[in-house]
């Protein structure tokens, strides 16, 4: 793999072309099989700026890492840190080398406006955010138009927080499965660019104990300590730590429950949005992502769902199939705790899991561990927030967490 920058103005270019023995077809970190469409993007700044290579480097690796094998040539020299962390997480040869690591000092949030992100930017009230925001790319079609993106920086801006949108088209790189980031760590692109500039010595994001512990989302379904996408001494910790950019979750010790309760008893309450089709109205009430976080809403506030989606809709097809499903812990909190849940779409999965509030009590405190992974900088903050809003987990609940998915 080589890859080049080149900028004009605010705009940062990045090509890539790929070694003979290397194909269209990839593997993210998680696992997914992606196919790359065309081989440039951009990513457009507030500002132009002059950007570190090591970061410059690190932003492409979050774009290119899926096809990448055995080597990967950038255009400038990096330092011999990030060299070494490439290596020892994906056996990568990384060169040229010769340039001196970087550091920074203060937290941005990576801010998308979902109930987990603005979780973050309530326990973080002074930290900046920044937006990624999708944008079209000259040389693939857009037959997604259904994603409001506009929607959503829109309502980024309306927080009245430090908020900095970033624009890029990387996601048009995936021709399979559809447009997104190429490894889930694209998504901070801006803030990699943008560290050298905002003085950036750590990015926080919103992933909770699904995501964090638990094998969440599309990935494995059961209890990862060493999750390579998340945990701090995993490859893509590690790398971006040798970037002078740790990464830091500060609600990675709590369920998608409690930052949904955090989020909106905020004051960013009216401007969290985890639904991508809705318009300035509102959510879309219709999707899956509408549907799932209902659940999860009516569970928190303790009320029946309100939704106009049936059993047999499309959206609502997994929750009639037994488990396992991804989010689990929160299909099992939400049965749990909506009254009348057998007149909902999950009425059969209520039937397969039989949770109670007691077997989901696990779900509203916090798992020690994620609190210990945050840097030390940032760490006594958080824990007080962690201890006085949820409480730690106990040996009990901590077996929960460590037993999941066997
Ligand atoms: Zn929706």
């Amino acid at each position: 793999m080589r890859v080049t920058w080149t900028s004009e103005g605010d705009v940062w270019r990045l090509r890539l072309r790929l070694d003979p023995d290397e194909g269209v077809t990839g593997t993210v970190t998680d696992g997914q099989r992606v196919e790359l469409a065309t081989d440039t993007c951009h990513v457009r700044l507030p500002r132009s700026s002059s950007v570190h290579p090591d970061l410059l480097a690190l932003a492409a690796w979050t774009v290119v890492a899926p096809w990448t094998r055995g080597r990967i040539v950038f255009d400038r020299p990096i330092s011999t840190e990030l060299a070494a962390a490439l290596h020892s997480g994906w056996g990568v040869e990384a060169g040229p080398v010769g340039e001196s690591p970087r550091s920074g000092t203060r937290l941005a949030i990576s801010y998308s406006g979902g109930a987990d992100s603005a979780a973050v930017a309530a326990i973080l009230p002074d930290a900046p955010l920044l937006h990624f925001r999708r944008v079209s790319h000259p040389r693939v079609p857009n037959r997604w138009t259904h994603y409001r993106s506009d929607v959503l920086a829109r309502l980024a801006e309306k927080t009245g927080r430090d908020v900095t949108p970033v624009e890029s088209d990387l996601e048009f790189l995936l021709r399979y499965p559809r447009p997104g980031y190429p490894e889930h760590h694209a998504v901070m692109v801006g803030a990699v660019l943008l560290a050298g500039t905002m003085d950036l010595g750590g990015v926080a994001l919103g992933y909770e104990i699904g995501s964090r512990w638990l094998g969440g989302g599309r990935y494995v379904h059961r209890y990862t300590p060493d999750n390579p996408m998340w945990s701090a001494h995993g490859p893509w910790g590690r790398l971006f730590a040798a970037a002078g950019l740790p990464i830091v979750l500060p609600v990675g010790g709590i369920s998608e429950a409690m930052t949904m309760r955090l989020a909106l008893g905020s004051e960013l309450r009216d401007q969290v949005r985890w639904c991508l089709r809705g318009d300035g109205d509102g959510p879309c009430g219709r999707c899956g992502k509408c549907l799932y976080k209902e659940l999860i809403q009516a569970a928190v506030e303790r009320r029946p769902m309100r939704t106009t989606i049936t059993a047999d809709r499309p959206v609502a097809r997994k929750w009639q199939q037994p488990p396992p499903y991804g989010g689990q812990e929160m299909i099992e909190y939400g049965c749990a705790h909506v009254p009348g849940i057998e007149d909902t779409p999950f009425a059969r999965a209520a039937e397969y899991l039989r949770a109670t509030p007691e077997s989901t009590k696990w779900l509203e405190r916090c798992y020690p561990p994620a609190v210990e992974e945050i840097p030390e900088a940032w760490r006594k903050g958080i824990e007080s927030v962690m201890a006085d809003d949820f409480g730690f987990m106990h040996a009990e609940d901590m077996k929960r967490v460590e037993s999941w998915g066997r």
